[in-house]
């Protein structure tokens, strides 16, 4: 039996909810083995540690602190502790989730030894360059020799870009993550009774990307907008560490009239939440999909989304469009076994 093994990298918050379904996969596979390289990106317990042990994730195999640095200095000091793993550990492939600063020192460390790269949730656009992410995934996309697409449209995207070679649909990650989750969530997280929320009666805010925290006018008018919405109903607000410091400097409070700000919650808790909110108003991208897993209309703190199949098919919407599109099912995101399928394309890929 031919083995191959696998370096994942993770740091930030989405990345392990899809290591979540990812790993389970592996775990289940005997001719692949899997080790977890932890950048340290996001730190706090309940920002990390809590997923691991909600969900299971194994531990990682390799764990670094990274202080909070400019981007470049982040990136740069990941990339050199990775290349020192890698170096050590010599994969088969490595493995990087999405759009972050840990995506993209993953695949600067592979791609630089010669080690194949593999990117899920490849071909994602926002098409604006002025973000972060969107810098992260279109480097990662031009350095990966397996491409695992979402989507349709990513696909697309992809070959606009030129890349139509190791290009693959494969589902959606968080959807698997998701169908595990809920009926977990559903036995396990007491948020509903600890907030005192009323199913179908609440709405759930997130706000985090550093396009809308980081310029100085964007959060004012996002709070503004989310605590109007607080008057119909309850709004939930799980604060993320960026955002936190970035009201704090901007001398803002999230709390107004309606507005219900907590820290960021575990997985379990959060997939409850969504699960009987009413609505959902963030800038998150995992978030967006998350409502429609749940059947939930969402709102994108955006002027753009990456995924634009939940604005065409009626269940989201950018904030400053008043209105939805007809409402239908969305045919990407795949049958909750996405995992299966990826661990299956890496088997003949690598
Ligand atoms: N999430 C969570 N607790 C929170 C907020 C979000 O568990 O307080 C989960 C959410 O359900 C989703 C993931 O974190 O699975 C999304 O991460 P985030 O919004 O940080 O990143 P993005 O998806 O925008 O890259």
């Amino acid at each position: 039996m031919q083995r191959r093994k696998i370096a994942t990298v993770v740091g930030a918050r989405p990345q392990f909810v899809k290591a979540f379904a990812l790993s389970r996969a592996f775990d289940a596979a005997p001719d692949f083995d899997e080790r977890l390289i932890h950048t340290g990106q996001h730190f706090d317990d309940n920002m990390s540690a809590v997923f691991f042990d909600e969900l299971g994730i194994p531990p990682p195999a390799h764990h670094f602190s990274i202080p909070g640095a400019a981007h470049g200095a982040m990136t740069g000091e990941m990339l050199a502790r990775i290349e020192r793993v890698l170096l050590d550990e010599r994969p088969d492939a490595v493995v990087v989730y999405g759009d972050t600063n840990s995506t993209l020192a993953g695949a600067l460390a592979a791609s630089k030894l010669g080690i194949a790269l593999v990117h899920v949730e490849a071909g994602l656009r926002s098409f604006n360059r002025a973000m972060p992410e969107e810098i992260n995934r279109v480097v990662t996309d031009h350095l990966s020799r397996v491409l695992l697409c979402p989507t349709r449209g990513a696909i697309a995207n992809l070959a606009r870009e030129g890349i139509a070679q190791g290009v693959h649909l494969t589902g959606d990650l968080m959807y698997d993550a998701t169908l595990h989750a809920t009926p977990v969530a559903e036995r396990k997280s007491r948020i509903l009774e600890r907030l005192r929320l009323v199913p179908g009666k609440y709405g759930v805010a997130t706000i985090h990307r550093a396009h809308n925290t980081d310029g100085a006018d964007a959060l004012g008018p996002l709070l503004d907008y989310v605590a109007a919405e607080a008057k119909r109903q309850p709004i939930v607000f799980p604060v993320h560490p960026r955002t936190a410091a970035a009201l704090a400097r901007a001398g803002l409070d999230a709390k107004r009239p309606g507005i219900i700000v907590i820290e960021p919650v575990g997985y379990l808790d959060m997939c409850r939440l969504l699960h009987h909110a009413a609505i959902v108003l963030t800038d998150s991208g995992g978030v967006q999909k998350e409502a429609y897993f749940h059947r939930v209309p969402c709102v994108t703190l955006r002027d753009e989304t990456e995924w634009t199949e939940t604005v065409d098919c009626g269940w989201n919407r950018l904030w400053r469009t008043p209105d939805y599109k007809p409402r239908r099912d969305i045919a990407d995101y795949g049958d909750g076994h996405a995992a299966e399928e990826i661990v299956e394309i890496l088997r003949g890929a690598l």
